[in-house]
């Protein structure tokens, strides 16, 4: 092996770090009471965790078992909000000196107030492994030519570029550029693997078609990594994305205040991976703040288990998931999302149920003479929430529209249990996501 050459499995080996991915789950999790250890007693660097653990009652020798980790206060976006605002620039959940930190993302959220996340060397590295093993999971190999079709600037995605280096994969900074451009570095390159949101996927593949381009045969792509957005992990979505360009899609789960991609699809998709070395997973009901049994819906609270800079312990995403922690068919043994629902905020209550725009998406994907795209409009009926479906019905499609609406509703009805009205538009009537799509319009709010 040439000296310059980074370590990486051979081509065809499963694993990118056999030993830790499919280590038994009691192992594991010895493993994680001893990094969870750590990471409390590097806490007390932090004026922000010495002040709210003393408050709890909590010292690091009083730290015994994992479970002793429900006796920690919960933290979310907005605590490192006000605590970057009290202490200036990085905030006090900080653990060490300004002069080990190497690097900075910040994301703005819903807010648009950026918040800090910093990273020591150690930090950095341990991530890229982290990605290199996500991507290798998911079949990226030394062969590949990787497109990184994400925004660089402050956005903790960025970097995870360096992830697919690390397997040895010919990698094209591509960034958020014109899809003009993109495709034409897809094609110029040959290009078989990029990373984007699912809606972006689509509607690139849709563009793609509109210049003459068929994503299937003119394009190298064979593999699409999403995340940002619940339809990676819908199969009905997932199946028509992959039909569109010939490829298979994986979805990842990243979280702006961690790392670009926390979990991901392995080649059986069927749930995304955690790295339970570097995350604890905890899923809770979000008002009781008791532990969800595996399989139900529950918020997602993680504990970084290897972050120095600033570990984040306890910390409330307010996505709701659920998981399992069978041993996948692909050999591993960490913990698996089957996809994220949906926010909390993004929660609907109609009729009395818990609805989530994923929940329709589903239905709506699965009609082949509807296009896909779909809008929920929330309004109020005599005190009620009251939902309103729009699709839109595909080109040449010219059977009765009000059979249609009636065919969704009935689909919706069978999976959720409530009547929505549904509204089928004519083709390209809803506007089409470069990014992120906003899906609900809640006019109750306006
Ligand atoms: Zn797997």
């Amino acid at each position: 092996m040439s000296k310059h050459r980074l370590w990486r499995p051979a081509g065809y080996a499963p694993y990118w770090n056999e030993e830790l991915e499919t280590m038994p789950r009691e192992k594991l999790k010895a493993l994680q009471l001893k990094l969870l250890k750590e990471t409390i007693a590097l806490a007390y660097n932090s004026p922000y965790y010495r002040a709210t653990f003393a408050a709890a009652g909590i010292s690091p020798d009083s730290f015994k078992r994992l479970e002793d980790l429900k006796n920690l206060p919960f933290i979310n976006k907005s605590t490192l909000r006000k605590r970057q605002e009290t202490s200036p620039p990085y905030g006090d959940l900080t653990c060490v000196p300004s002069d080990d930190m190497v690097y900075l993302s910040a994301s703005s959220g819903s807010t648009g107030v950026p918040t800090a996340s910093p990273f020591t060397w150690q930090d950095f590295e341990e991530w890229q492994d982290y990605e290199a093993r996500l991507f290798w999971s998911s079949g990226l190999r030394p062969s590949d030519v990787y497109c990184h079709s994400l925004q660089f600037t402050m956005f903790v995605g960025g970097p995870d570029v360096i992830g697919a280096m690390k397997v040895g994969a010919m990698c094209l900074w591509g960034g958020a550029i014109p899809s003009e451009r993109l495709l034409d570095i897809l094609q110029k390159w040959r290009v078989t693997a990029m990373w984007t949101t699912p809606s972006y996927a689509w509607y690139l593949g849709e563009t793609a078609q509109a210049q003459g381009i068929d994503p299937m045969t003119d394009l190298a792509i064979r593999k699409i990594f999403v995340a940002g957005e619940p339809g990676g992990s819908i199969p009905e979505t997932r199946q028509r994305i992959e039909a569109l360009w010939g490829a298979e899609l994986y979805d990842y789960y990243g979280l702006s205040d961690i790392f670009g991609a926390c979990a991901g699809m392995c080649e059986a998709k069927e749930g995304l991976h955690w790295a339970e070395d570097h995350i604890l997973v905890e899923v809770l009901d979000p008002d009781s703040g008791e532990e969800v049994s595996e399989g139900e819906r529950g918020e997602l609270v993680i504990t970084s288990l290897k972050k120095r800079a600033r570990p984040l312990i306890r910390f409330r995403t307010g996505d709701i998931v659920s998981y399992t922690t069978e041993r996948c068919g692909c050999g591993r043994t960490h913990l698996r999302l089957h996809g994220v629902h949906g926010r909390v905020d993004d929660m609907l209550i109609i009729s009395g149920i818990n609805v989530f725009p994923s929940d329709i998406e589903k239905v709506v994907r699965q009609n082949h003479h509807l296009t896909g795209e779909y809008r929920l409009v929330v309004s109020e009926h005599k005190h009620l929430a009251q939902l309103t479906v729009e699709v839109e019905r595909v080109e040449g499609f010219n059977s009765s529209a009000e059979q249609l609406a009636e065919r969704v509703t009935v689909d919706i009805y069978r999976i959720l249990g409530f009547k929505p009205q549904v509204a089928v538009l004519p083709p390209n009537s809803l506007e089409r996501a470069t990014h992120k799509a906003k899906r609900v319009v809640d006019l109750r709010k306006q």
